[in-house]
């Protein structure tokens, strides 16, 4: 019986299938194996379109870390990273989390400042929303009423994301995808 043998250009074009396929399966092993009731990520530029693959895995890596540090990658969440590369949108804002619900989120990254930390930062506003320790209209912080004429700087929520961002960052830095629980 004679076997096929791609040769050529057939064979290059089976190798780009093979890679493509190669690609997907990372993508679904680091972002969809976790199963239902899981924290699901995705990461674009700003209008949704994709970022660079190296970045896009860098992202997904990092926040996949930060959540486990907090405890909240079993919760039933889904996180949209905004990657910006221009001052278009954010002005002189290094990230910025939108609450659409306690369970869906939209994180903006600036890419001219360090942006691990401000993943960090800005990922444990997320678990701050998403445990209901900050109500989503921001005037409850752990069940105290808030009077909201606190200053940016002195907001708790604020100071609890600064301290921790920090830790975040330099546990992620010495044990990348092995990450200590803060
Ligand atoms: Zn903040």
């Amino acid at each position: 019986m004679e076997r096929k043998v791609c040769v050529g250009e057939e064979c290059l074009y089976h190798e780009y299938w093979l890679t493509l396929a190669a690609i997907s399966s990372i993508i679904v092993l680091l972002y969809s194996n976790k199963g239902y009731g899981y924290m699901q990520v995705s990461v674009s530029g700003p209008n949704g379109g994709a970022v660079p693959f190296d970045l896009h895995i860098a992202v997904g890596m990092a926040a996949e870390h930060f959540a486990k540090q907090l405890g909240i990658q079993r919760l039933h969440t889904t996180i949209m990273i905004r990657i910006h590369q221009q001052a278009l949108f954010m002005g002189d804002c290094e990230g910025l989390c939108e609450v659409v619900d306690e369970r869906n989120f939209v994180v903006d990254v600036a890419l001219w400042c360090n942006w691990l930390s401000t993943l960090a930062h800005e990922m444990v506003h997320v678990k701050q929303f998403a445990r209901g320790e900050l109500s989503t209209d921001m005037t409850q912080w752990k069940s105290r009423r808030h009077c909201g004429n606190i200053d940016y700087e002195n907001q708790p929520w604020e100071r609890e994301a600064r301290r921790l961002q920090g830790r975040m960052l330099e546990d992620y830095t010495i044990n990348p995808g092995n990450p200590t629980i803060i």
